[in-house]
Order: C-alpha cells, then sequence, then structure tokens
C-alpha cells in the first residue's frame, strides 16, 4: 500500500469558532458509526481537513467504498508519502501514476512548498518527476490544461506528500450538528428522500409509520424497517416509532363525510406525530408532501392539515418533481424498496373523490362529534418502538449456532 493517509476536505461549514468545533467533533463521530465494522481508526482532525490513517489494504478499500457516503465531506485524496529526497520523490509518483493502468492518460505536476528550504525549487520538482513519470509509463503524456489527473506534491516539514485523485464527497453537513426532526415514513417513493435530504442538512431524524393492522401486512410493515435502515447508512441510528391506528381510521370512515376523510385522517396523523415529537425531543416534523402530486397536497389541503399544529413542518420535496424524487431515490437505494406493492394505511381508506379545497374549520366541525382526543393519546401510548439497524448480524451469528 503507497498510500499513508486519506486527506479529507470539509463541506459546507459556518466559520464560526464553536460551530466549526462542533461539525467537526459530530463529522469525527458520524466516520466513527459509518465505519465501526473496522474500527479503529486513527483519526486526526485539524481546523480546515482531517487525516484517517490507512493501516492495511483491507481498511483502505472499505473506506474508499463508503467515504463518499458521509455527510460534511466535500472531497478527499489518498495521499502517499516518502523521505525528502529526490529519487524517493520519483520512484513514488511513478508508483502512484501506476494506479492508473494503461490506458493513454495526461498528467501534470503540482506542487506546493510549505518548506522553503527544500533544495529543489518547483520547477525542477515539476521536471525532475514528470520526466521519471514519462520515461516509466508510456502511455502518460503531459497537459497543463485539464490534465486527467493532476499529480500534487507538497513539500512539508515532515516529509513529502503526494495524491493524485480528488474525489467528491457527499457535501452537506454532518449529521446531527442541525438538531433533531421527525419523520413521517410511509413506505412510498417519496417519505425516504425527504428523510435523506434532511439527514444531508445534518438533521439527525426519527421516524414514525401509522399502520393498520389487519388492513395493512406484517410486509409493509417491515418494508418501513427496510426504508428505515437503507437511511441509517447515511450517518446515524434511527428509531422508528410504529403506530396502532387501524381504530382511528376506522372510526374516521365511520363518522366524517367519505369526501373529508382523507383529510381528517392527515390531521390525526399530524396530531400524533406532534405528540411523539414532543416526548423525543425533536423540534420539527419531515414529510414527503409534494405540491399538487395528490389531493391532500394542494395548499388547501396543505393547510387544513397544518392547521392542528404550530411545530414546524418541513416538506423538502415540496417543488420537485416526481421524476427528480425518483431519481434521487434510486441512487440512495430506497426505489427498489418503495415501489414493492404492499398496501399501506391510506390507500386502503382512500376515498374516491377526497375534497381538493377542504376547509379547515368545515374539517374540524366534521371531527368535534367524535372524542379523538383519547383514541390519539392511546396510540401514542401503545406505539412499539424499534432502533435500526437491528443487530441482525448477530442474530444470524446465533442462529447458525442453534
Ligand atoms: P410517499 O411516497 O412518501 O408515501 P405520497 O406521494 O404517497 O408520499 P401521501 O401518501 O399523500 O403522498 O403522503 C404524504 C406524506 O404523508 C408522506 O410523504 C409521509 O410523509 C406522510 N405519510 C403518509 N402516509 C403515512 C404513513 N402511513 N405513516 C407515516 N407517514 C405517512
Ligand atoms: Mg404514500
Amino acid at each position: 500500500m503507497i498510500f499513508k493517509e486519506i486527506l479529507i476536505r470539509y463541506g459546507e461549514l459556518s466559520t464560526k469558532g464553536r460551530n466549526k468545533n462542533d461539525f467537526i467533533r459530530r463529522l469525527r463521530e458520524n466516520i466513527r458509526y459509518s465505519f465501526t465494522d473496522i474500527w479503529p481508526l486513527k483519526i486526526r482532525a485539524e481546523r480546515d481537513r482531517m487525516f484517517i490513517e490507512i493501516e492495511n489494504d483491507e481498511k483502505y478499500e472499505v473506506l474508499m467504498q463508503r467515504l463518499p457516503e458521509v455527510f460534511g465531506i466535500q472531497s478527499f485524496s489518498p495521499v502517499a508519502a516518502c523521505e525528502k529526497d529526490i529519487d524517493a520523490m520519483k520512484q513514488l509518483a511513478i508508483d502512484i501514476m501506476a494506479q492508473y493502468g494503461d490506458e493513454p492518460l495526461t498528467f501534470k505536476v503540482e506542487v506546493r512548498r510549505t518548506d522553503k528550504h527544500f533544495p529543489y525549487d518547483t520547477y525542477m520538482i515539476q521536471r525532475e518527476l514528470g520526466g521519471a513519470v514519462l520515461t516509466n509509463h508510456q502511455n502518460i503524456s503531459v497537459q497543463v490544461k485539464k490534465p486527467d489527473v493532476e499529480l500534487r506534491v507538497e513539500v512539508r516539514y515532515d516529509a513529502i506528500y503526494m495524491m493524485g485523485q480528488i474525489i467528491p464527497g457527499a457535501a452537506g453537513m454532518p449529521v446531527g450538528s442541525n438538531g433533531k426532526s421527525l419523520l413521517m415514513l410511509s413506505g412510498g417513493i417519496d417519505s425516504p428522500v425527504a428523510g435523506y435530504l434532511m439527514m444531508k442538512r445534518g438533521v439527525r431524524v426519527e421516524a414514525i409509520h401509522f399502520y393498520s393492522p389487519p388492513y395493512t401486512s406484517e410486509h409493509s410493515l417491515q418494508k418501513v424497517k427496510d426504508l428505515t435502515n437503507e437511511l441509517t447508512k447515511f450517518g446515524a441510528k434511527i428509531r422508528l416509532h410504529v403506530i396502532p391506528f387501524t381504530e382511528i381510521q376506522v372510526l374516521i370512515k365511520d363518522r366524517v363525510p367519505e369526501n373529508m376523510t382523507m383529510t381528517v385522517t392527515r390531521r390525526m396523523m399530524l396530531r400524533i406525530a406532534d405528540k411523539v415529537r414532543e416526548e423525543v425531543g425533536a423540534l420539527a416534523i419531515v414529510t414527503g408532501e409534494s405540491l399538487g402530486q395528490v389531493a391532500s397536497q394542494t395548499l388547501e389541503s396543505l393547510t387544513a392539515i397544518n392547521a392542528v399544529t404550530a411545530t414546524p413542518i418541513l416538506r423538502p420535496l415540496i417543488a420537485m418533481d416526481k421524476l427528480d424524487i425518483i431519481q434521487i431515490a434510486e441512487r440512495i437505494n430506497t426505489y427498489e424498496t418503495s415501489v414493492q406493492p404492499y398496501e399501506d394505511c391510506c390507500t386502503i381508506f382512500t376515498p374516491a373523490r377526497p375534497k381538493t379545497r377542504p376547509k379547515a374549520e368545515k374539517v374540524a366541525y366534521f371531527e368535534s362529534f367524535t372524542e379523538f382526543d383519547e383514541l390519539i393519546e392511546r396510540a401514542v401510548k401503545n406505539r412499539e418502538m424499534h432502533m435500526l439497524p437491528e443487530k441482525k448480524a448477530i442474530v444470524d451469528k446465533f442462529a447458525d449456532l442453534l
């Protein structure tokens, strides 16, 4: 292994001192979370970059594979090092360039001399290393403007550092650096994407799901757990709250005019979500709503639904087109799970002609004949909680022994 460490450049970062420290601390914690399987890692954090030591090939492979998913990283580069000796430098340059294979390739040498006393100046280093690489690799030629590879050479006080690649990171902010929200997670395409986007902004999420057995099956619940699990890959464990919703849904169908059942259902969901939010100390609620997608997502509907709480409702998809949402879902690997055909509690109770312009007062009037408060309390109290990822690997291991 010629690489000694991976240099990490921080993503979008406020310049304010305390936030910066918090950002760095969170990033470090999240890296620890993402790489528990190859922990311990030696991490050295500086004010504007971080270094992870590469101890062996296996750790290197895993780091290169998963670092692009960690939020808060703008880009990263594997860095090689050698002593401050021109022959050692030439050999290292040749070795690094050998990593790119035999296809035709253009390159140039970029030099940064922190140690101004090093006897070779920038021009001499470029010439010596450039010459050595060209003689040893017939497929490589020099190009100054837009080369395929920019071989960066840093002459520091302790040693020479070289890197050939700048790999884009996931950008965003480390999960947890922007507080916590409660994500309303259905089994659909949109809400996991909404959760992902908020996590990318540094928000830690807990998830809440409403299910209505026996109208919805174990499969649909498993689907939601799978989606939650997929989201945990982006830097944090997620607690999933599963709310038994059958009683309330049946009652709504019974007591409320059909064209308003959907609005009432959504209002009840939001009231329950808000109570759970308060219990877990989250500051906002996140949904996958997108304007105009379905009857419940007109501005009038959103207003009537929203009227039950003053808690901020974050809707990161509100202005996005479905195709763009699908593209993200595919990229983050939730799409396949989302399109599995298991019913969700809303599809089953969806009225044929829901009102697209419900009025909050009118909806509230029809709600007022039923004692929903108690049912809401009960649903909150009887919820199941799952911390994901589940320790499935461990369970499987024991299963082998039985
Ligand atoms: P999604 O693809 O996320 O299901 P959708 O386009 O199907 O969204 P709706 O079914 O109207 O739209 O749901 C809008 C939002 O309400 C969802 O994005 C989600 O945040 C929330 N929601 C809907 N059903 C549930 C549920 N069963 N449990 C938790 N949240 C839900
Ligand atoms: Mg849905």
